[in-house]
Parts: structure tokens; sequence; C-alpha cells
């Protein structure tokens, strides 16, 4: 992807709202070639209080790693029932896990940063990629300021790791925006929220954090900060790709 047409983008969404970013991506890809990936985060349940507000013909989907905490699980049905949408559950092949946990055991993500990435790339990138592929851009909930990984987030990227656009509508949002636009718009939220789990992923990597730790501490908490990313947003690139759109 050739840098001008990212800075050209990135130029024009830079000063819309994250309505407007969500409308102008619908209005670019339309609804067969845009979808939201959600993983039922505060951030990710303000986009979808605005995305069925727009058009709620947009597809969302989640992933389902078989480790998700019930809290999260019960969110996905709270979800669908109070916005009347079904989401796409996207899984792990059953043989690659089996395969993963037969050769490295079950609890392999504590062992090593190799073995952690090893397990979400099993759970998470495989069923992603095969989504993300059949797309022309997606929609994620990332702020700037959630961590030092995300600290150079754009509204609109060139994600060189799938080879499509991604549109971050919230990327200027402080996270009291987003707790403000939750309790407004009354938007169903994670109850490990209130239990001081402000970033939720599966039950074993995931635990409270402490009053002062950052937003995503609590995620692979024994690894550092540099290294919490589990491959879904890797570095922000905005550059050159082999795939063609
Ligand atoms: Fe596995 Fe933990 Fe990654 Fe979930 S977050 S896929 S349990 S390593």
């Amino acid at each position: 992807m050739n840098n001008l047409i990212i800075t050209r983008l990135q130029e024009e969404l830079k000063n819309l709202s994250a309505l407007d970013t969500i409308k102008w991506s619908i209005g670019k890809y339309g609804v067969k070639d845009v979808a939201f990936a959600s993983s039922f985060g505060a951030e990710d349940q303000v986009i979808t209080d605005m995305l069925i507000k727009i058009n709620p013909n947009v597809s969302m989907f989640t992933l389902d790693t078989g480790l998700l905490p019930k809290e999260t699980r019960d969110l996905i049905v709270e979800t669908e029932h109070r916005y009347n949408i079904a989401v796409e559950i996207l899984k792990p092949e059953t043989a690659a896990v089996e395969n993963m946990i037969k050769e490295h055991g079950a609890s392999l993500f504590y062992e090593s940063i190799e073995k952690r990435k090893l397990c979400c790339r099993v759970r998470k990138i495989e069923p992603l990629k095969k989504k993300l592929v059949t797309l022309k851009a997606w929609i994620c909930g990332l702020r700037k300021e959630q961590s030092i990984t995300r600290s150079d987030v754009q509204k609109i990227e060139w994600d060189e790791a799938f080879g499509l656009f991604k549109i971050n509508p919230l990327a200027d949002w402080t996270e009291d925006k987003v707790w403000k636009y939750i309790k407004d718009n009354n938007v169903p939220y994670n109850k490990l929220h209130d239990k001081g789990y402000p970033s939720i992923g599966c039950a074993p990597c995931t635990r409270a954090v402490r009053h002062g730790e950052d937003v995503r501490a609590g995620r692979w908490w024994w690894e550092t900060s540099e290294q919490k990313e589990c491959g879904l947003h890797v570095k922000n690139i905005k550059t050159a790709s082999k795939r063609k759109i």
C-alpha cells in the first residue's frame, strides 16, 4: 500500500468524530467489505452501539478462544438481545488446539512468550486470518491511551499483518469519554469492569489491575509492557503490503 494513500486517508479522517469515522468506513467500503471485530471490551461496546444506530447490517464478529470468562460470554448474549443482532463467532480449529495441548500442555502460556504467542496464534490469529481475507477493512476499538504498544494508533491504518485497512474510530478517545458514552447511552458492558478489570481477554491471561497500574497491566501480567499484544494488533504499520486493494 502506497504511503501517500495512507497519509491522505489519515488526513481525511483526522478531524472526524467516532460516529462519522464509522459512517465514512461504511460509505467507503460498503457493508460487504467492512466488518467490526469486537472483543466485547468497553470500547467495543461503544462502537457496537454507534454501529447499530448507523447501520445494523454491518457484520460484527468475535473470537471465541474457548477460554473466555463467563462474564464475557454472558455479555455476548446480552448484547445480541439488546441490539437484536447475531454476532458471528469465530472459533479455532479443534484439531489444532488439541495438538497444541498434547504437545505443550493446557497451561503453556505461562511457560514462555513463545508458547504464549503460539496459543494466541492457534486460538485467535488463525481464525481471524480466515475472516479478514474476505474483507477490505476492519473496524476495531483501539485507543492510543491504552498502552505503549498502541500509542501510535491512527483512525485509519494499513494493517500489513493481515493485508487490509484497519479503522480505529476511538483512536483519540480517553477512558473517561468511553465510560461517559456507556453511561449516557445505557450501553451493556462486561461486569468484570466493575471488579477492576479494565482490559479483558482470556480468563487464564487476565487479572484485575491495582491502583495506578495502566489499563493493560492485567493482560499477560507476567510479561513486559512491550510484549503485551497477541498478534491481532501488531505494530501499526502504515507502509507497504503485497496485497492489492
Ligand atoms: Fe491463549 Fe492466553 Fe492468548 Fe487466550 S490470551 S489465546 S489463553 S495465550
